[in-house]
């Protein structure tokens, strides 16, 4: 089950439903829903029309979650709009500060410039840590590489050493909620993947966890799956197990 995949749902993709069921593996629909993000773009959709056309086509293989952008503005609605439908699956990502007041996004904006790569990852590992004590109700938070796809990223491979305790204590609090570490393949065609999720990993074991979800984070029907087989290896030698949600149920893949 590729866990997660946007559609022309998110602001920044085109894939039609009918493009997405047409490849026929199982997916997890993901689209963005991030309050305040990048300028000039509505990173919203509207959930009565998501649902209203998802429901029709929803079954085993094709399953419907969402992206929430983890900050403290905007919570009340995020956590309505979770009661209120019925999503399989609860992505959490961090695309900006925890309580940045304005549209922010690490992706573009400026935050790192200036910083070198440790302060960078720190600044962000924090904004990480916060965010999952305060979303408790996600049932996996994505990309943990974020730091390190920045447009104004200041390293292209992960330090994991010097950040071990704030990487800790991110597993950590993640295990004690029952989060689940997503592994994100996007980055995978960059050379340093392989180290990077050796490193996190190894850490993620350590702290307790026992289950990850992968996801391709695909924009289009052509990068499902892509990169799975190669993650694949590095996740069965941690003992990890690939797992996915169905109506918030975590089920074995
Ligand atoms: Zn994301
Ligand atoms: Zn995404």
């Amino acid at each position: 089950m590729d866990c997660h995949v946007h559609s022309l749902f998110s602001s920044d993709s085109r894939t039609t439903i009918d493009q997405l069921k047409a490849q026929a593996r199982p997916i997890t629909l993901t689209d963005h829903y991030d309050i305040h993000a990048r300028q000039g773009s509505d990173f919203r959709f509207n959930p009565t029309a998501y649902f209203e056309q998802l429901l029709p086509v929803r079954d085993d293989n094709f399953l419907i979650g969402v992206e929430i952008g983890l900050r403290q503005e905007g919570d009340r609605e995020i956590r309505s709009m979770l009661e209120d439908y019925p999503f399989d699956f609860v992505l959490g990502s961090v695309h900006a500060p925890f309580d940045a007041p304005t549209k922010h996004d690490f992706y573009m904006d400026q935050t790192f410039l200036g910083m070198d790569q440790l302060a960078a990852q720190t600044y962000y590992f924090e904004e990480v840590l916060r965010s999952v004590e305060f979303w408790p109700e996600m049932d996996a938070l994505s990309h943990l590489d974020y730091v390190i796809r920045s447009a104004q990223a200041p390293g292209r491979e992960l330090l994991i050493e010097p950040c071990t305790d704030l990487i800790e204590a991110i597993f950590i609090a993640m295990v004690d909620r029952q989060i689940v570490l997503e592994v994100n393949t996007r980055r995978f065609s960059q050379a340093s993947f392989l180290s990077d999720w050796h490193g996190l990993l190894k850490l993620y074991r350590q702290a307790g966890g026992r289950q990850v979800v992968l996801g391709s984070d695909a924009h289009s029907a052509a990068g499902i799956y892509r990169h799975f087989d190669q993650v694949g290896q590095i996740i069965r030698q941690y003992g990890l197990e690939r797992v996915y949600f169905d109506r918030r149920v975590m089920k074995k893949w």
